[in-house]
């Protein structure tokens, strides 16, 4: 069996790893997640990755037990454990164990996880023909209620979006912001491009500003289209040459159809495609 879990100090395999039903990850979402991959044993911007976990637990209040290089160990130490070259990476931590009130007090002590599995988003041929994607009635957090830019365990909103996409037949979702602006996918960042430049929404709005969203940017700079940050409507998606969603576990995928219109041509673009190639080249050559 591959795969590997660790829970507080032991290493478990899916089966017999186990929370209690106290622990307020499960009885209130009060906790953060984060999600890596690891290409041919090595995990992909380990380091971002690690210093968002421990951005979204200061955000909340929440003390990690470990250094981040210790936890950046742990997850190394996880994928060799797990037998997988190629792997999907979980950490959690949650407040931990504490009563049926929801006083973070009474919780002592952080309940610390690391999932090494595998994942796949959508079939393979969705990333050559392209998403179908509509607007979900519901959308992302006001940023001062609950902020997207924290990895929490609350993804209700995000579910819902989701559930709303595969309700109406789709492969996937947009959510806005509660302005109205185009903010992301149920789990993924959005590009589009127009012209030869790409424009992402700005992570101030109110979106998780994604490690691959990240590393886009920067590809596209390196070859040389002009990558902005700016609020987005939906007009924008509509009327785009093309539009592609990133994610860690959706990695990079093309739209094909948004709310029934075609962008572009319908089917993944050349810039679409050739940021594809060159971030493949990119999380094996880190
Ligand atoms: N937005 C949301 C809501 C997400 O859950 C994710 C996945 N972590 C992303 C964007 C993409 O972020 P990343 O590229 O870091 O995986």
């Amino acid at each position: 069996m591959t795969g590997a879990v660790y829970v507080n100090g032991a290493w478990h395999d899916r089966a017999t790893a186990s929370i209690s039903v106290y622990d307020h990850g499960l009885l209130y979402g009060d906790g953060v997640f984060e999600g890596l991959r690891a290409y041919d044993g090595r995990i992909f911007r380990l380091a971002r990755h690690v210093e968002r976990l421990y951005d979204s637990a200061k955000s909340i209040n929440l003390a990690i037990p470990h250094t981040q290089e210790e936890f950046a160990a742990l997850m190394v130490e996880a994928v060799g454990r797990s037998g997988l070259r190629d792997a999907y990476l979980r950490p959690v931590v949650t407040r931990g164990v504490g009563d049926l009130g929801l006083d973070s007090r009474k919780c002592p002590t952080a309940t610390v996880i690391i999932i090494v599995d595998t994942i796949a988003v959508w079939s393979a041929d969705r990333y050559e023909q392209g998403l179908d994607v509509v607007t979900a009635a519901t959308p992302v957090p006001h940023r001062e209620a609950l902020s997207p830019r924290v990895k929490s365990l609350n993804y209700l909103a995000h579910v819902m979006a989701k559930l709303e996409g595969s309700l109406a037949g789709a492969d996937e979702v947009l959510m806005l912001d509660p302005a109205g602006y185009v903010a992301e996918g149920s789990g993924q960042n959005l590009f589009v491009v127009r012209g030869g430049r790409l424009r992402t929404p700005p992570v101030w709005a109110g979106i998780l500003q994604g490690v691959t969203r990240d590393a886009v940017i920067e590809l596209a700079r390196e070859a040389g289209f002009p990558a902005e940050e700016s609020p987005l409507n939906r007009h924008d998606v509509y009327t785009a040459d093309e539009a592609f969603l990133t994610g860690t576990a959706s990695e990079l995928a093309p739209i094909r159809r948004y709310d029934g219109r075609l962008i572009g041509a319908g089917r993944a673009g050349p810039i679409t495609r050739d940021l594809h190639a060159r971030f493949h080249a990119l999380v094996r050559a880190e």
